[in-house]
């Protein structure tokens, strides 16, 4: 639960061990490291889990809150294990661009990544959708919000990746869960 001092969810130690993995190796990491949530319940009877893998994706912040309580804290989920890619080693998350883009008025949360590899460097091209007033405009001021999308996008995800702008209604929508990926690495 989370205190007056909204510094995280406090996870009451004493009945669940919290840890943080790296998704990929299973290695236990350090305190204020992103990576993936795994509970052990200790108190939990009849249907005992042993490291249990939760697939979301946060920080846990072992440092006393401003409350009192020494219980550790876990940090929003960022995401989960099974949407994080590795380009050009940095972790990236789709829901990191859409928030991106949410923030944006010109732009739509319809967006898709496309990951390659081109002479053995991971590439990511976004396709995002924009609203259709601003498709009416110049070349030139299409121009600068593609730009801007390009710093934004950088500015977040901490790697560069090219934007093209597409129309709206041009990225396939799907009943279930939407495909924002694109991965073309995965065939070779
Ligand atoms: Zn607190």
């Amino acid at each position: 639960m989370e205190c007056h001092c909204q510094k995280g969810m406090h996870i009451f130690e004493d009945h669940f061990i919290p840890e943080i993995i790296n998704p990929e190796s299973g290695e236990v990491l350090p305190y204020g490291e992103l990576g993936e949530l795994v509970f052990t319940p200790a108190t939990k009877e009849a249907m005992p889990l042993i490291r249990y893998r939760t697939r979301d994706l946060t920080r846990l912040h072992a440092e006393p809150c401003e409350c009192g309580r020494t219980l550790v804290r876990m940090e929003k989920c960022v995401g989960r294990s099974d949407d994080m890619l590795i380009i050009r080693g940095v972790n990236v998350f789709p829901s990191q661009v859409e928030s991106v883009l949410l923030e944006m008025s010109e732009t739509r949360p319809h967006y898709l990544l496309v990951v390659d590899r081109e002479n053995n460097l991971d590439t990511l091209e976004i396709r995002v959708e924009i609203e259709e007033q601003f498709f009416s405009d110049e070349v030139k001021e299409l121009e600068g919000l593609r730009k801007r999308i390009k710093a934004n996008i950088a500015s977040t995800l901490g790697i560069s990746a090219t934007i093209r702008l597409v129309e709206p209604g041009t990225i396939e929508r799907s009943m279930g869960k939407a495909q924002r990926v694109i991965d073309n690495r995965r065939r070779l």
